[in-house]
């Protein structure tokens, strides 16, 4: 090959490069001239601009991945806001917080502190995953606490660690949680060192994303003090402590205006306890009232922390259960009909005759555009649960 083709190649191999193909390489030709040495040149940096290419790309794919992962927490966030402002006691609400944080952080680990009443002590709430958190500490042990606003402490760093953390097993962050100028309590968060993938990061947006989630809490936790010192309590059944028809009516409304904005899908079983009459004419009306306890009950313990189950008139029930399809709420029903059939009552010393239940789906959007029409809509297929011969399930049509 003469020199000036060889040239030519060169030239081809740059074009090649610089119109993106970092993959493109030169090859020499043994003469150990200018030539080879500058093929020798061009491959090596295009060795690395391959490379660099490969890393930054990886690089944006991590970051995407956790923005991906903070925006999904965020809507979890709201979502969970949203269903703390429906708590009314406190033991609901730590419920509601702790399935809330372990789904946000579900590779993190973390404990919840509140303030007793004497307000010289914290109690542990809540806590999750790995965690060796102690039972009670005093506010003097967190820096979070003395200096009133969130402690982050890096691993292997000159940071110094609260007393309340017995080990420092990876990176950790201590927020304080107030609201309306009070301090309630603490939230502290820690990142794991695993031997699988080293330690686990904890991203700055982790970070404030945790500080939302204190804040969040925090005002839930205050409105819920302050319901339960006015003695608010007129959104339950006195009965079976359900949330009552007023509650339900309300929430539905709430979630369809909430759903036409942000597409989000609502779920409500209606549900009808079988010839009910008859446990009252053989047994009594006090036996009927324990059946409805226990049937309450069994649904308080059956459903997940986020689907409201609520006594919506005499022996009606109504659960409410957000962003779920058809077939899931068909199913989440039956496994209720399923537990109704074996659900066992005792009273006074007798243990009452099983009873059955009929049920009837309905889905927003599909099945209704309103709050009335989605009731309706349920309504209309509990009626057709019970023409086809009770304790059944129908799907509104
Ligand atoms: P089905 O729904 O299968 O058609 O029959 P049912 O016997 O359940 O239907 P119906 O609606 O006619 O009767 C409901 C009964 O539920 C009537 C009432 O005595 C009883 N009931 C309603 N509220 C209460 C309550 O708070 N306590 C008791 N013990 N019974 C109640
Ligand atoms: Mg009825
Ligand atoms: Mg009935």
């Amino acid at each position: 090959m003469t020199d000036n083709a060889r040239i030519e190649r060169v030239v081809d191999l740059l074009a090649r490069l610089a119109s993106g193909d970092l993959s493109a390489r030169g090859v020499r030709s043994d003469s150990d001239d200018d030539i080879d040495a500058t093929i020798e040149g061009i491959n090596m940096l295009a060795e690395e601009l391959e490379a660099s290419r490969d890393t930054l790309e990886q690089r944006v794919q991590e970051r995407t991945a956790e923005l991906e992962s903070v925006n999904a927490n965020v809507l979890r966030l709201a979502e969970l806001g949203n269903l703390l402002a429906a708590c009314e006691t406190a033991t609901e609400a730590f419920a509601m917080v702790e399935h809330g944080l372990k789904t946000m952080f579900d590779h993190l680990s973390g404990a919840m502190y509140l303030y007793r009443a004497s307000r010289n002590i914290l109690e542990l709430r809540t806590s999750w995953g790995e965690v060796d958190a102690t039972e009670s500490m005093n506010p003097r042990d967190c820096w979070g606490l003395r200096r009133g606003h969130s402690h982050f402490v890096e691993m292997d760093s000159a940071t110094l660690s609260c007393e309340h953390v017995s080990e420092q097993t990876g990176d950790s962050i201590c927020i304080p949680m107030s609201a309306h100028g009070e301090t309630l309590g603490m939230l502290h968060v820690i990142g794991h060192r695993t031997s699988t993938t080293g330690m686990v990061p904890f991203t700055p947006l982790q970070r404030q994303l945790t500080v939302l989630v204190a804040e969040q809490v925090s005002l839930a936790f205050a409105n819920i003090g302050l319901r339960e010192r006015l003695g608010i309590q007129a959104l339950r059944d006195p009965l079976t402590g359900l949330r009552n028809r007023r509650f339900a009516d309300e929430w539905i409304h709430q979630e369809v205006a909430r759903g036409e904005r942000n597409d989000r899908s609502l779920g409500v079983i209606m549900i009808d306890i079988d010839h009910f009459k008859r446990v009252n004419d053989t047994y009594g009306h006090d036996a009927g009232d324990a059946m409805l306890k226990a049937i309450a009950q069994m649904l308080e313990q059956a459903l997940r922390p986020q689907d409201l189950p609520c006594r919506y008139g005499g022996e009606e029930f109504l659960v409410l259960v957000s962003e779920v399809d058809v077939t899931t709420l068909h199913d989440r029903a039956e496994e209720l009909r399923r537990q109704v059939e074996v659900l066992s009552v005792e009273f006074r010393r007798t243990t009452l005759p099983p009873v059955t239940m009929s049920a009837g789906v309905a889905v927003y959007p599909e099945h209704g555009k309103t709050a009335g029409e989605i009731i309706e809509a349920a309504d209309a297929a509990l009626y057709a649960a019970k023409r086809a011969g009770r304790n059944t399930t129908r799907i509104a049509s």
